[in-house]
């Protein structure tokens, strides 16, 4: 009876279901996983020196100081994020929430941390926004306030329905505000990064707010 209990409290992969090893997800899902390796210190270009900037950064600086990634948006992050986004499971979100929360450990130093936020509307129809579970981890694990409300963005079209950079440029611009007066070293934390254009627009506005140091963390860039 003890072991039949032990069995039904073991953890399973959140992707294939099968006895969990690492954290929530098996062995062989978790060998699947691909950091994203040596990339420019603000976009996930590969580049030789992770300590200088792509060539394109240089020549159009981002409005942001510093970019931390994990992975490459593949198996197993993808059904993982999609499970936590759209499935609400909760282990799916505890494991998004480890690899967020592993990734702001090279972070000196932190005053802030705010999840970008979605739109209202999006809000109510989902119920809630992943971005604050996985803020909520790292704010919790830096000792610091997690501002929730610092930022608000205005109902536009999702970027990943439309189908080039510069559509999502313009799409974005303008989108978000800064609610409260900021200053110091403030960490954005989203789930995916594709263009770059949503952080790009909801940085400017951190900036606009008054945050000195501005960092963004994402756990995957497709
Ligand atoms: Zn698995
Ligand atoms: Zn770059």
């Amino acid at each position: 009876m003890i072991q039949h209990l032990s069995a039904y409290f073991r953890r399973h992969c959140v992707v294939c279901q099968d006895i969990a090893d690492e954290q929530w997800l098996c062995r062989s899902c978790a060998a699947q996983l691909r950091p994203i390796g040596l990339h420019c210190p603000t976009c996930a270009s590969a580049v030789a020196d992770p300590t200088i900037p792509c060539g394109r950064c240089l020549a159009h600086p981002p409005p942001f100081d510093q970019l931390f990634i994990g992975y490459r948006y593949q198996e197993p992050v993808r059904s993982v994020l999609l499970a936590a986004k759209y499935g609400f499971q909760r282990a799916a979100l505890a494991q998004y929430a480890e690899w967020a929360k592993a990734l702001s450990w090279s972070i000196e130093a932190l005053d802030y941390v705010v999840p970008m936020p979605i739109a209202k509307r999006r809000l109510v129809q989902r119920g809630f926004n992943q971005t604050h579970y996985l803020g909520s981890a790292i704010a919790k694990a830096h000792g610091v306030p997690l501002l929730k409300q610092a930022l608000i963005k205005a109902s536009r079209p999702p970027q990943s329905t439309l189908d080039s950079d510069s559509a999502r440029r313009r799409n974005i611009a303008g989108a978000f505000r800064a609610r409260q007066k900021l200053s110091g070293r403030v960490l954005l934390v989203d789930d995916v990064l594709t263009s770059g254009a949503t952080a790009s627009a909801a940085a400017r506005a951190l900036r606009e707010g008054g945050a000195d140091w501005i960092g963004v963390l994402v756990v995957a860039a497709r």
